[in-house]
């Protein structure tokens, strides 16, 4: 996808980019690519690709749950890595308040590089754990969404996620071709949590693969155990 038909594709889902988004979304790419040089934050590096797999797919999120497109909510991205997909929806959402976490203290230097350098406010950047920052009162049951990409499969990512969402808040699955029966085995995870899904969309990225977003609304809140220490939600997932 070139700049223009990602300019495009985004348009076709109803939002007009202003000049000052466009020339930020090429910076963040600059970025990207003069710091993968010497740190691991992405295998995607060709121009085209980035704009497709990381910043159109990281804007999706927003057509279906459009409620992220114009109120000031908070949304925590655990696991952001180079910031996907918190970052994209920051810039063409500048109301957002955005969190982000990561365990690794390389990709957080870079977020807060590019924060600086776009002159993005209403960002927090966190180094650290899901499991261990999801136990902090002050996280804890604080957002309207929590989200997270590449992370971890669903019955896991539960456990990262749900704990940082208010009761009558949601956590915003994104996940390719294996959604549904990586929601089907995370279904008692979601339920243990306080969470029940709500919604699920079904749709193509313009190159075909297939993605799907299912929101899962939090109606009840996370029992106190929850998550666990660091390490056990993947080694033992919940159910
Ligand atoms: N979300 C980004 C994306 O879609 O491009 C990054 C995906 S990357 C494959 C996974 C990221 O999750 C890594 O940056 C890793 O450091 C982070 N991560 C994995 N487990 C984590 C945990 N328990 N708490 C915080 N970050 C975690």
């Amino acid at each position: 996808m070139t700049v223009e038909e990602f300019i495009l594709a985004v348009k076709n889902a109803g939002i007009t980019l202003t000049k000052h988004q466009i020339q930020q979304f090429e910076d963040y790419f600059d970025m990207l690519i003069a710091t993968n040089e010497h740190v691991n934050l992405t295998a995607i590096t060709e121009k085209n690709d980035v704009y497709l797999k990381h910043f159109y797919d990281s804007l999706t999120v927003s057509f279906y749950e459009q409620d992220l497109q114009t109120a000031e909510k908070t949304l925590i991205d655990i696991g952001t890595g180079a910031g996907f997909p918190s970052l994209p929806l920051k810039i063409v959402f500048p109301q957002l308040k955005i969190t982000m976490v990561d365990s690794l203290q390389k990709r957080i230097n870079f977020l807060q590089e590019v924060v600086t350098t776009l002159d993005l406010s209403g960002v927090e950047i966190i180094h650290g754990r899901a499991e261990d920052i999801g136990q902090n009162l002050r996280y804890r049951e604080a957002f309207d969404y929590a989200t997270a990409r590449a992370v971890a499969r669903t019955s896991v990512l539960a456990e990262y996620t749900l704990p940082f969402v208010k009761k009558g808040g949601k956590f915003i699955v994104m996940k390719g071709a294996a959604a549904q029966q990586e929601l089907a085995d995370g279904k008692q995870a979601l339920a243990t949590l306080g969470g029940v899904l709500h919604d699920e969309f079904e749709f193509s990225l313009p190159n075909g693969d297939v993605r799907y977003i299912q929101i899962v609304n939090k109606n009840k809140k996370t029992p106190k155990q929850y998550p666990r220490q660091a390490g056990t939600p993947s080694k033992k997932p919940i159910g």
